[in-house]
């Protein structure tokens, strides 16, 4: 178990544990306050992502933080956000079950550093490894679920809010919980 950021981060950039390392650009290790209450996690990077080192960084990463600074969240400020899979994979495929298996060691090791009091699932993929596979993202986004004492909530990935731009009022509302279980447990 780590006990230091830095080199967990150093560590997890020159990982080669899995074949997504062969044609990416950048790790993308995450980014946000490492003390936060709230860990955001999304499935991998994609083309922005892995040329940016950043996630969430294209049109879906905008919408997300236009979202989260509605309900007084920041990357900068008040939470973490992660993936599942550091490395992109190609085409923007899902990341396959054996590379999320392989990319989860250094989530749990992030996830053990900071501590949060919720984890937020952006979509089917981080939700379906976070919470339970057979999770029906469209019908239990904006769900709380309690695993192992700490609370999970699935909601929309923003991609699929700009792929569907009705399902906007929907994450809003997931956000509108997160905001009330936040104020709690601050
Ligand atoms: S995706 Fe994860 S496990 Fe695979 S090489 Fe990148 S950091 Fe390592």
């Amino acid at each position: 178990m780590y006990k230091d950021w830095i080199k967990l981060e150093n560590d997890c950039k020159l990982c080669l544990k899995c074949r997504l390392a062969e044609k990416r650009n950048n790790v993308v290790f995450g980014v946000g306050n490492t003390k936060s209450k709230v860990l955001f996690v999304g499935e991998g990077p994609g083309e922005n992502e892995d040329l940016q080192g950043e996630p969430f960084v294209g049109r879906a990463g905008r919408l997300l933080d236009e979202m989260l600074n509605e309900f007084g969240f920041s990357r900068k400020k008040n939470i973490y956000i992660a993936n599942i899979v550091k490395c992109r994979p190609p085409n923007n495929r899902d990341p396959l079950p054996e590379e999320q298996e392989k990319c989860i060691f250094w989530l749990r090791e992030q996830f053990k550093l900071i501590c949060p009091s919720i984890i937020v699932c952006l979509g089917r993929i981080a939700a379906a490894k976070m919470i339970k596979p057979d999770i029906k993202i469209t019908k239990e986004h904006g769900t709380f679920f309690k695993k192992r004492n700490l609370i999970f909530m699935p909601t929309l990935h923003p991609a699929a809010i700009l792929r569907n731009p009705n399902m906007k009022n929907e994450a809003i509302s997931d956000f509108s919980k997160l905001k009330s279980y936040y104020e709690k447990i601050l």
